[in-house]
């Protein structure tokens, strides 16, 4: 299912609209349910916490991305709301690396990803402090919580082969079966637990399971593993463990050593909210934590058409050399947005707009290049810019103007902010205009140049085309044009001739030779990997166009990631990395509307 949203322009300024996380948090807040929470300074255990203040952060939630790739618009989505949420309700939102599994560390990744959220407009600080922290930081809390779970009989050790642990998991219909190993005693399964953590078991040998229900409804229940042995250095902890918590055990623990009161997360992890009350309750029992524990909420993660939202997908794009980096402006990640010409304000906008939900559904592409353009409107400047060059030649210019003569022109620099002030550039002999600007047979409704018309060069004078050059293959080379006196633009009369079109161009003496990047959609099917169709099979070969255009040279003064209107063409940035004085480069943000559901 598509949604297609429309805002209209005003809801830009309108007051945020209530979500059901909002809704929760207001409650909690009203009922005081996190109001006698202590909070010691930084993460701990009960005992930690407990000779700490009352906490001065309202509430406390927590962006937690795995460094292993860089984040993404549906990342985007889930840091304006965790962010947002914490800032809205006079509390913190922690920076957290979830980094419990011993891949290879990448400092790009983890650079990058606070990069992301930075540069969005949030960051981790509350009274002074920087909330920023990896969870590889409590291995040894996590250890010693699996070590209260099998002193309360609540854990134990497992040695079935992967295929028969699966097989005696059961499915949706049929109970599981206990393992034989379920009747280990507390002292035996201490003991294998050591060893487990001793390295004396190879990988994949035993893994340590919470002892809850094999016929429970929810699989998640039926004694989900909670530890398993790998043999590899972390990048953090380097070879200190063999042992490694699962994600589901690891994460609600996170979540309280932080004292985190709204840990929101992806419908995905819904089924596992049970476990992490579970795990909670047995924790807060056996003295780790206090009540009232963390608790998980779900939202609909964002899927938009055209795009890919998962980090490994998005790596075998680079990977492959199919893209040009992370960044690359055809790329959904924030480094790519970014580098393409998005704005934080328009992806917070864009957020807000999409708003929070419970269901999954698709978002349209335009609905993020609307709140684009409500953005940008009103704060880029606009430019002359001609993008597919035809000459056209002033065959009175020299009589009427003089050889050579070169008149001044001017133009606001933002039609409805004329307190931006004015751009200037002249007029001479000859001018770029757009090849498609010219018709020599012309099209009925054709209003631009073809012989015998008038139109305005806008801001300029008003010509009549005469008539054109052509090679020998039969193209046409130059556009040829007689100057009207009298007929420039803001001077008296000069609206006495009567036009229908009104062209832009760019002096042929005067104009930049610009490198312009013309991006389309990476994917050609809406939903690229639907079905488990391999994304690349629908990859779109004419993603990328590379012009030289020619500008008016104002152009030239603009520094590395300013935004433009370059006018009737749409939005416009000079590209981040490769635009200099000496070679502007700019990259196509989006068109000035809509080009796909029109
Ligand atoms: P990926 O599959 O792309 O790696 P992930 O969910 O594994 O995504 P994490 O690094 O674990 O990525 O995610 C950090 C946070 O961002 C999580 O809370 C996750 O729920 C959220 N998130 C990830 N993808 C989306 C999405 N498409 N929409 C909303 N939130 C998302
Ligand atoms: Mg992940």
């Amino acid at each position: 299912m598509t949604n297609s949203l429309s805002p209209s322009k005003d809801s830009k300024e309108a007051i945020k609209p209530s979500n059901f996380l909002r809704q929760i948090i207001e409650n909690d807040l009203s009922q005081g349910t996190y109001a006698d929470r202590k909070w010691a300074g930084s993460p701990g255990d009960a005992s930690h916490q407990s000779v700490g203040k009352n906490d001065p952060a309202k509430v406390r939630l927590r962006f937690p991305p795995e460094p292993n790739g860089y984040l993404h618009i549906g990342h985007a989505k889930s840091i304006c709301i965790n962010f947002g949420l914490a800032k809205e309700y006079g509390g913190v939102c922690h920076m957290r690396f979830d980094d419990t599994n011993p891949e290879k560390e990448d400092t790009e990744y983890v650079n990058s990803i606070l990069d992301a959220v930075k540069w969005l407009g949030f960051n981790w600080n509350f009274n002074a402090v920087e909330h920023l922290y990896q969870a590889s930081d409590y291995f040894e809390y996590m250890f010693d919580a699996a070590c209260l779970l099998i002193k309360a009989g609540l854990a134990y050790v497992d040695e079935q082969s992967a295929d028969e642990m699966r097989r005696n998991r059961g499915d949706f219909v049929t109970p599981g079966t206990d393992s034989p190993y379920r009747v280990r005693t507390v002292e035996e399964n201490l003991n294998r637990f050591n060893e487990m953590r001793s390295g004396k078991l190879p990988d994949a040998s035993a893994v340590l399971r919470a002892k809850i229900d094999m016929a429970h409804p929810n699989i998640n229940m039926r004694d989900p593993a909670i530890y398993r042995i790998r043999h590899a250095t972390h990048h953090h902890t380097g070879d200190k463990w063999c042992i490694y918590p699962m994600y589901t055990f690891a994460h609600p623990i996170e979540d309280a050593l932080e004292q985190i009161t709204h840990s929101i997360c992806t419908l995905e992890f819904e089924d596992q909210r049970p476990f992490y009350d579970w795990l909670m309750q047995r924790l807060i029992e056996g003295g780790m934590f206090t009540n009232p524990p963390p608790h998980q909420y779900e939202f609909a993660r964002l899927n938009l058409t055209y795009v890919l939202t998962s980090k490994r997908k998005l790596k075998q794009l680079v990977d492959e050399n199919l893209v040009h980096g992370w960044d690359d402006p055809r790329m959904p990640t924030i480094a790519g947005l970014r580098r393409r010409g998005y704005t934080p304000q328009s992806l917070q906008l864009f957020a807000e707009r999409i708003g929070v939900t419970k269901s999954d559904s698709w978002i349209d592409y335009s609905t993020l290049e609307i709140a684009l353009r409500d953005d940008l409107d009103p704060i880029a400047s606009r430019a002359s810019v001609v993008l597919d060059p035809l000459r056209l030649r002033i065959t009175n210019w020299d009589e009427l103007m003089g050889s050579g003569h070169k008149e001044p022109c001017k133009a606001p620099l933002h039609p409805h902010i004329p307190e931006r002030g004015q751009r200037n550039f002249s007029m001479g002999s000859q001018v770029w205009i757009e090849r498609g600007d010219y018709q020599d047979t012309p099209v009925k409704g054709f209003f631009r140049l073809f012989p015998g018309n008038k139109v305005r060069l806008k801001y300029g004078f008003v010509i009549e085309c005469t008539g054109c050059v052509k090679n020998e293959q039969g193209e046409i080379v130059e556009v040829l044009a007689a100057l009207i006196p009298n007929t420039k633009s803001g001077t008296p009369g000069s609206d006495s001739v009567k036009v229908k079109g009104v062209i832009t161009w760019v002096s042929v003496e005067e104009a930049l030779s610009i490198e312009v990047r013309i991006y389309d959609r990476l994917f050609t099917e809406a939903h690229p990997d639907a079905g488990g169709r391999d994304p690349l099979s629908v990859l779109n070969p004419n993603s990328l166009k590379v012009i030289t255009a020619f500008a008016e040279p104002d152009l030239n003064n603009c520094a590395p990631d300013e935004k433009y209107q370059f006018e009737r063409h749409g939005y416009f940035v000079a590209d981040r990395m490769d635009h200099s004085k000496n070679k502007p480069v700019f990259n196509k943000i989006t068109g000035l509307k809509d080009q796909w559901n029109n």
